[in-house]
């Protein structure tokens, strides 16, 4: 164990102070701990990011902030390059080492491979933690030792390896005159990135609410009705987790530690196959940044070789994505989903498959536009299980649908949501109409609502013409 007087733990998506592995090794290698958050400088309109992101980080950091100096410490901001920020920090505070976890996202590793070089050049180590995820991208390999491209065998693997435990809170911080006295950047919240307060109704931010929404999981039957639950978007029946994952306000090793416990106390069978089915979407999860962190191209182009080049259609021909943005496609269950995604930030799982499958086999658009959509909006906005998501609906993708599985916008809604309660959640002014016609396109003679669009599309008919296109293409590149 090395044993220096002053260390820096940067923290990034790491915003906790329970079972926070860098923080903790930080802790017990240094004498004075120097706890620093460097803010981006990016100004507004960041092509990936929204107002709702920025609002719950902004909450997670004042939540942070404050949870530090209720044990002693104190949270410094920065603003600016990460590697310059802490250079900087280094000279100030002759810090010896700068402790931090990995984040397994391509933009990520660079950054750690540019500290690490400033590191070595200034003399200082550098120490990075596995944190973000239960079992990093090279833990997880066939027996060929080489990456997995399909989730079954990944998440077979993946089960049985043993699973580490998480650590306990931290209780106290060093006493130290340097970080006392060092100056921080005072945080003014979204203004700082040059954004206003929106009125969309994020979740309470930081490690405590986090801790919230964990225990109602366990609590509740929301892990033991898992199984039967998830899909129906009516129902508040999956964990609300994705933002705390995110920003990490929890670690995944606590997520599965209690899940697996309450695994443990569960004789019922149902039961256990619910939480075991649980488990198994942290496992999607890793599966996805695994895939990133081997293939990171998949953020510029298809995984699947086969279908890069395929001609998608124009965004702007009759408008096509802004009225899949704004939710005025005319299909209500669609049109249910986008709208939970502008007013709350989120957007049910099984709705998030409908709406891209809808945008790339209906409306014949680039999963990208999707994705940065969905990027811009999203709370839980994370790159590697977007981009998955995305890809899978699509049919591009790593174990993706395939192309000819094209899901039926009104099927899925008579599966999904037969009594219509999700739909008329979101969309006010189908309130009065009977959930039947929610399941089939509306005739022009007889609109659902006077303010509510009919169709834009024939599903039937684009179904075809996706099928055939890419039919066409797979011939054209045999
Ligand atoms: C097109 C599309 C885009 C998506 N974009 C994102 C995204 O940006 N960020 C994100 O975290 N998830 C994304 N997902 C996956 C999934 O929709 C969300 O993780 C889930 O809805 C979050 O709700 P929850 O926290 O209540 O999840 P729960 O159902 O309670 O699951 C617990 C956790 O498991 C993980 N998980 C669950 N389902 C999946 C999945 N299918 N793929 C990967 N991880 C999963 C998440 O970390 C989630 O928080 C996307 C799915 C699709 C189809």
């Amino acid at each position: 164990m090395p044993n220096y007087q002053r260390v820096i733990h940067w923290f990034r998506r790491d915003l906790r102070l329970t079972d926070n592995t860098a923080l903790s090794e930080a802790l017990k290698a240094g004498k004075e701990v120097i706890p620093v958050y460097i803010l981006s400088d990016w100004k507004r309109n960041h092509h990936w990011t929204g107002t709702g992101r920025q609002q719950f980080l902004t909450g997670c950091l004042e939540s942070l902030s404050e949870d530090l100096e209720s044990i002693g410490g104190r949270l410094i901001f920065r603003s600016g390059d990460a590697v310059n920020e802490l250079k900087k920090l280094v000279k100030t505070t002759e810090a010896e080492a700068i402790y931090l976890n990995r984040d397994p996202d391509p933009y990520g590793i660079e950054t750690e491979k540019r500290l690490l070089e400033t590191c070595r050049s200034i003399g200082i180590e550098l120490h990075g933690s596995k944190d973000v995820v239960l079992h990093e991208k090279d833990e997880v390999l066939t027996q060929s030792a080489s990456p997995y491209r399909v989730y079954t065998p990944y998440s077979k693997t993946w089960m049985s390896l043993s699973k580490p435990d998480p650590a306990a809170k931290i209780k106290k911080f060093p006493k130290s005159k340097t970080l006392n006295e060092l100056k921080s950047l005072s945080f003014d919240g979204i203004a700082h990135w040059s954004l206003k307060k929106t009125d969309t109704e994020i979740p309470e931010a930081g490690e405590k609410a986090a801790r919230k929404r964990l225990k109602n999981a366990i609590e509740s039957t929301v892990l033991t009705r898992y199984a039967q639950d998830r899909n129906t978007p009516a129902l508040e029946a999956t964990s609300g987790i994705g933002p705390d994952l995110r920003y990490g306000t929890l670690s995944p090793r606590e997520i599965f530690s209690q899940s697996q416990k309450l695994l443990d106390d569960t004789r019922s069978k149902s039961e256990r196959e619910s939480i075991f089915t649980f488990q198994k979407q942290l496992a999607w999860r890793e599966f996805f940044m695994a895939i990133l962190g081997h293939y990171p191209e998949v953020l510029e182009t298809d995984f699947n070789p086969k279908w890069r080049g395929l001609k998608w259609g124009d965004p702007d021909e009759d408008n096509k994505l802004e009225r899949w943005q704004n939710g005025q496609t005319g299909f209500p269950i669609i049109d249910a989903g986008l709208r939970q995604l502008a007013a709350t930030g989120t957007m049910h799982n099984r709705v998030r498959m409908i709406v891209a499958m809808f945008l790339t086999k209906d409306l014949h658009l680039h999963w990208k536009l999707g994705e940065a959509h969905f990027m811009r909006h999203l709370i839980d906005g994370e790159i590697a299980n977007n981009n998955g998501g995305w890809q899978w609906s699509s049919g591009t993708g790593a174990d993706a649908a395939p192309y000819f599985r094209i899901q039926n916008p009104w099927t899925q809604t008579e599966r999904y949501d037969p009594d219509g309660t999700y739909i008329k959640k979101w969309i006010p002014e189908l309130a009065e109409v009977s959930p039947k016609q929610f399941r089939k396109p509306a005739e022009s003679s007889a609109p659902l609502s006077p303010d509510y669009p009919l169709p834009m599309v024939d599903h039937s008919e684009e179904r075809e013409v996706t099928l055939d296109w890419f039919k066409q293409h797979k011939a054209s590149s045999e």
